[in-house]
């Protein structure tokens, strides 16, 4: 039972503890608070479980009027209103999902004020009926919740957050509170103007989740590499696997079942009573584990997933932060594991080329990858490498894989030179691209058919690289495409020099290599990519 709303206007303190049953503020919460119900603009930088939903529905019970959220994640809308009735706020959305009389009773509701929450979809303020509704009640405040999505930089840019700039001079009076999980520096100060929200107070918490424990592991076979883990590391534990394609997530979903792990689906392509009995299944029964695409997981509040695994490379840093963040929101020990090798490179390489959008958005995307792969194949400290790119800094933290087991870092400017100049030779002599695969066999002199069939055996650099394993040429390729001192192009992968390869070549540049760590604990076979 809600107690009783009383008569007398409450404190935030008290709303939070009698509406929402919490004792204390957490973090700065109530400093945020506190400028909001003051009538002051706010822009919140908060990992994903830091208590950012109550900044501004608090304020939203205090004010006078209706707090307006503006949100992108349609498909939560229902959930989060159906929690907020349960507590007793009275919570309204209006997006495209109703019908004209669903949304004709929300409208009622707020012009006669008796909303304290109404959730909109960004291209709503586009329309000028809701603008016009808007004026004709009173609103509390506007919260534009992942406000990132202003951001051309950013990684999950939305034309319809442009339109939000217009807010402020409509309602100049009206507080506004901005809200992210995800930003770098440059988006930060990005944010703040798109927004116009120069003048508001920054409240930026720290990005550090100390009990998440980072691992990413060489990919070899991630299935079984996964399994590995659950069963070494997680067994029984709620879990969430991110794979980028449907038919992966089918498999490995299949592949988990039928290794003694209750693993369901969960991708665009499952109709939508599937997702929805999965996603219900997930929040409800314990120890289960969801195979999803990126799509599942915004706004999914399960404090107690142990571990998120990511079984192909994520397409940026903000979206593994933010992906790998929904594990441990409970504060206890979690993982956040991640199987990666050159063939998601490639992969990823050819979506970005493919990628409709101009030069500046695939430039955009390729330096997104890059710090992607620089975190993979980091010789330091993984969460400070994380802190660093949110513009925030940290201490070796002793509980990632590189604190723990430190890769050894080894010169490898001789097998970056042979490397690349198999590839220079290849393009320079015989005008042919090949992908890695095929360099690699070079190297190690393997007499293969496609050996024969080119007669690679001819060149200069065959046999050349017989110092080295198969894996760990691999890993080469791999490094230094991180590095940027080799490009895969196109369909089949194949490998081009960059204009800083040169400078390797003509010994003007040292390379560094990370060397892989023994096997450890999930990070599988032992033929290493
Ligand atoms: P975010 O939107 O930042 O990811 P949420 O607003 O969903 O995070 O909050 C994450 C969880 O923390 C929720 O379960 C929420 O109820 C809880 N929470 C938030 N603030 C407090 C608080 N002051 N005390 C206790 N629990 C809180
Ligand atoms: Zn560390």
């Amino acid at each position: 039972m809600v107690p009783a709303r009383p008569t007398e206007p409450e404190t935030p303190l008290q709303v939070l503890r009698r509406v929402f049953g919490y004792d204390a503020f957490r973090g700065e919460q109530a400093d945020i608070i506190d400028t909001v119900v003051a009538g002051g603009d706010a822009l919140v930088l908060m990992p994903t479980g830091g208590g950012k939903s109550l900044c501004y529905q608090i304020p939203s019970l205090v004010r006078p009027g209706t707090g307006v959220v503006i949100s992108p994640l349609i498909a939560l809308m229902q959930d989060q209103v159906d929690a907020l009735r349960n507590v007793g706020v009275r919570a309204g959305f209006l997006n495209s999902t109703q019908d004209p009389q669903q949304r004709r009773r929300v409208e009622r509701d707020f012009l006669a004020g008796e909303l304290d929450l109404l959730y909109l979809a960004p291209e709503r303020l586009r329309m000028d009926s809701t603008v016009d509704l808007l004026g004709r009640g009173a609103v509390a405040l506007f919260a534009i919740d992942e406000a990132h999505c202003v951001s051309q930089w950013g990684h999950d840019f939305r034309p319809d957050y442009l339109a939000l700039s217009e807010l402020h001079q409509r309602w100049p009076d009206i507080p506004r509170i901005a809200l992210t999980a995800t930003a770098t520096r440059a988006t930060h100060a990005e944010i703040a103007e798109r927004l116009d929200l120069t003048g508001a107070k920054h409240f930026v918490a720290s990005f550090d989740r100390p009990n998440i424990q980072y691992r990413i592991v060489a990919k070899a076979s991630p299935q079984k590499q996964l399994l590995d883990l659950i069963r070494t590391e997680h067994a029984g534990d709620a879990g969430i696997v991110y794979c980028l394609s449907r038919a992966s997530v089918e498999r490995t979903a299949e592949f988990l079942c039928q290794n003694g792990v209750t693993a369901l689906p969960y991708h665009a392509g499952l109709d939508a009573g599937t997702r929805a009995r999965n996603q219900s299944r997930f929040l409800r029964e314990d120890g289960l584990v969801v195979v999803a695409t990126i799509a599942f997981g915004m706004g999914i509040d399960k404090p107690d997933v142990r571990f998120v695994a990511h079984l192909d490379l994520p397409k940026s840093v903000e979206g593994y932060y933010q992906e790998t963040g929904r594990a441990g929101r409970d504060g206890l020990p979690s993982t956040a594991w991640l199987a990666y090798g050159l063939a998601d490179v490639v992969q990823q390489r050819k979506m970005i080329e493919q990628s409709e959008g101009d030069l500046a958005h695939r430039r955009r995307l390729s330096a997104h990858l890059d710090a992607m792969l620089a975190l993979c194949e980091t010789i330091e400290c993984r969460r400070v490498q994380l802190l660093n790119y949110f513009g925030q800094s940290g201490e070796r933290c002793g509980n990632c894989d590189t604190c723990l087991t430190p890769p050894e870092s080894w010169d490898g400017t001789v097998a970056a030179q042979k490397l690349l100049s198999a590839v220079w030779r290849l393009d320079n002599e015989r005008n042919q691209h090949f992908g890695a695969g095929q360099v690699v066999d070079i190297l190690l002199g393997k007499q293969t058919e496609k050996v024969r069939q080119h007669r690679h055996d001819q060149l200069a650099t065959f046999g050349k690289g017989t110092e080295l394993k198969e894996g760990e040429w691999r890993g080469v390729v791999r490094q230094l495409l991180a590095q940027g001192l080799l490009a895969v192009v196109g369909d089949y992968g194949v490998l081009h020099l960059t204009e800083a390869s040169s400078e390797v070549l003509k010994q003007q540049r040292k390379v560094m290599l990370r060397r892989e760590p023994e096997r450890q604990a999930g990070s599988g076979g032992s033929a290493r990519v």
